[in-house]
């Protein structure tokens, strides 16, 4: 069995693909800390991403630079029976419901918007400026939201969606027969990552991230 404690999130695995070995040090040993710097960026969408949510919420106005999204949310709002914001989700290792903070947490996802209808239900991930578009994360809380729902949902659609544009940028469709397949196979990017984990294999991958990379014990360390 994989070491106990591990739990997983999109960031999580990112940093494994990134590399195993800073993966390793920040998220097992724990050994250093990533830093989180909060650029202008990161500041103007979660600016954004407050605004949004206070839209659907209360109901407040959005200025006209987002006019875009007061059209998205009414017409995903036709018909659902359950509206949320920056839902925090969690799964035990059999998939079940768990609390974001409980001690049988295994895997974790936040979903900024979801609109939950009578079979079918959408997840919205807001996008505000450039960004790595990457299929698994709408994949992973999509999977992450089905045990959170009725049984009778059978389908989930998964958006990144741009403030500024009229369509999603990228959707991935995710049924429940998906759901099931994962609860018995296993998810390919986490059984790699608690494979490794048993193994203790954790190789360094040299490139751009050593730049910034907090493990400074490592040879590959700022010189990229
Ligand atoms: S310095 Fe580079 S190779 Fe070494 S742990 Fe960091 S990211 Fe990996």
């Amino acid at each position: 069995m994989a070491k106990q404690g591990f739990v997983w999130s999109y960031s999580t695995i990112d940093a494994w693909r990134r590399c195993p070995r800073m993966f390793f040090e920040t998220t097992i040993s724990k050994r250093y800390k990533r830093d989180f710097v909060k650029t202008p960026a990161i500041e103007r969408g979660e600016k954004i991403h407050g605004m949004i949510n206070r839209h659907i919420e209360l109901g407040d106005a959005l200025p006209p630079a987002l006019r875009r999204v007061t059209d998205i949310v009414r017409k995903l709002s036709t018909g659902a029976r359950v509206i949320q914001t920056e839902r925090k989700l969690a799964v035990t290792r059999d998939w079940r419901p768990t609390g974001f903070f409980d001690h049988d947490v295994w895997g974790r996802a936040v979903a900024d918007a979801t609109f939950v209808y009578e079979t079918g239900a959408v997840y919205v991930d807001w996008k505000t400026g450039s960004w790595k578009q990457d299929g698994l994360q709408l994949r992973l809380t999509a999977l992450v939201l089905f045990p959170h729902l009725s049984e009778a949902v059978e389908r989930i659609r998964a958006f990144y969606w741009y403030t500024t544009d009229d369509e999603p940028s990228e959707v991935e469709i995710v049924t429940r027969d998906d759901f099931a397949k994962a609860r018995t196979d296993g998810v390919p990017e986490i059984l790699r990552i608690e494979d490794a984990i048993r193994k203790g294999d954790f190789p360094p991958k040299p490139g751009f991230q050593c730049r910034w990379c907090p493990v400074k014990s490592c040879p590959h360390n700022g010189k990229e």
